[in-house]
């Protein structure tokens, strides 16, 4: 153990060993949204960080070990301040709801949940279930909450792989509606939107890791930044820290289980074992199974139990089903063409109640999706406890 790890300090080192070296790192990105000297950048191939101009070992960064900063450490949701232990998610629900989550909350800090389906046809046909994501956020742009959001995009390559991407209207929503099941670190675009777009109202859509990454920034406690370090240093890091926190507007959270590795999702199983032109593919929805739907208005139903195969190692360590820090987290759950949702925070309320009164969504009680409360109870508890054997596997705990 180093006298880093020993001291609860969250240091760059600790993070490259203790994270990125081990496996655990999700690849949220959001240690490179939040480097303020760019030493870190992103490797969208692997998914993982890495020292762009390196002068040392991997895990050597010469402004945290000369100058003092670690912000990327800070900002990093699967470094706690013990040894190869992530950071508790009641810790991050104190940064971004103001309490932890209470005994009866089994999904964390709940203010309701409920089902909901945009009232567009077009909209719902557009989407990946109900189009609830995507309304909610036709309605904070109208409403002036945000003037951008941090999305996931189709890539000019192919539809199949998605890249983040800042959208600035309501037509560019609509574009980027629907799910990919491989791994897209929106919280890039994020970063994109803030520095070069120069915007300061954002909304931020990502699966449960990229969420909670952001969650994590949340009241990051600054004071690791150390004064003897001189303030100009400090000042720096600190305000660098804080735009991007400060930006976002509104995080939206997907339900997630798992992505897959890129090309083996692509071209293994999709290309190879089901005979699918990666290039025909429109649409990919999981169900218990890969539900693909083709150019030609054809839709294939394949097992996931294959696709599983395919599953990035790194969510091994998540044991968190439900976006368990954002305002609003959003799942299909076994429902058909419903989006089931989970309101978290008092702005996430506010936000779903005007688009409701927007005539944008009908909504139901979920209590009329008594399947889909199954479903989202058995899969919470099933990658709990996905995550707890995975830590215990490394001698460690999640906990
Ligand atoms: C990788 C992944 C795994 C998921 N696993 C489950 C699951 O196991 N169980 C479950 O109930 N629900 C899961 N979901 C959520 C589900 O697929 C829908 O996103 C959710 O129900 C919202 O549907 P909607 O019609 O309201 O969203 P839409 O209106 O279609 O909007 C979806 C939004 O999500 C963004 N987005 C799409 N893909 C990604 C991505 N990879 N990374 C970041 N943002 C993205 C889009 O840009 C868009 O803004 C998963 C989603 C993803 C992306
Ligand atoms: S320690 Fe500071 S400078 Fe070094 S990678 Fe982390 S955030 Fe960037
Ligand atoms: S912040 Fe995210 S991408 Fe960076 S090391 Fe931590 S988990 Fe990995
Ligand atoms: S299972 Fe967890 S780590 Fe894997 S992509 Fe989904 S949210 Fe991220």
């Amino acid at each position: 153990m180093s006298e880093a790890s020993a001291n609860g300090l969250k240091t760059f080192g600790r993070m490259m060993n203790e994270v990125v070296a081990l496996g655990s790192c999700c690849g949220c990105s959001m240690c490179v949204v939040t480097c303020p000297y760019g030493v870190i950048k992103y490797d969208s191939q692997s998914m993982f960080p890495y020292v762009a101009k390196p002068k040392g070992d991997f895990d050597y960064c010469p402004i945290s070990e000369e100058v003092g900063c670690d912000v990327c450490a800070n900002a990093c949701e699967r470094l706690g301040p013990e040894h190869m232990k992530p950071i508790k998610p009641e810790e991050i629900d104190v940064r971004v709801f103001g309490r932890e989550r209470r005994e009866d909350e089994y999904y964390g800090v709940t203010r309701f949940i409920c089902a909901a389906r945009s009232t567009n046809p077009n909209v719902v046909a557009n989407s990946e279930d109900g189009g609830a994501v995507t309304e909610i956020l036709k309605c904070a742009f109208e409403d002036g909450i945000i003037d951008g959001a941090a999305v996931a995009s189709p890539s000019s390559e192919m539809w199949l792989k998605p890249v983040p991407r800042v959208v600035k209207s309501v037509d560019e929503i609509m574009e980027t509606a629907k799910s990919w099941y491989t791994y897209c670190e929106t919280p890039l675009a994020l970063k994109e939107a803030v520095d070069k777009h120069k915007l300061s109202k954002l909304a931020l859509v990502g699966v449960s890791c990229e969420v909670s990454g952001y969650a994590t920034t949340v009241g990051a406690d600054t004071g690791f930044i150390a004064k003897e370090r001189g303030d100009k240093n400090v000042e720096r890091q600190n305000k660098h820290l804080k735009q991007y926190v400060d930006a976002v507007q509104l995080t939206i959270g997907l339900l997630c289980t798992e992505t897959f590795v890129l090309d083996g999702f692509i071209y293994e199983y999709l290309q190879e074992k089901e005979g699918i032109n990666p290039q025909d593919v429109v649409k990919v929805n999981v169900k218990g199974k890969v539900v693909t739907d083709i150019k030609d208005g054809t839709r294939i139903e394949t097992p996931l139990i294959e696709a599983r195969v395919y599953q990035r190692h790194q969510c091994n360590y998540c044991g968190d089903f439900s976006a368990e820090h954002a305002d609003i987290s959003a799942g299909g759950v076994g429902s058909d063409g419903w989006t089931i949702l989970i309101i978290r925070s008092e702005r996430g309320e506010r936000i779903f109640k005007r688009t409701i009164e927007k005539g944008y969504l009908e909504v139901r009680p979920s209590s009329e999706f008594e399947r889909s409360m199954r479903v989202l109870k058995r899969l919470t508890e099933t990658q709990r406890k996905r995550a707890d054997e995975q830590y215990i596997s490394i001698g460690s705990s999640r906990r």
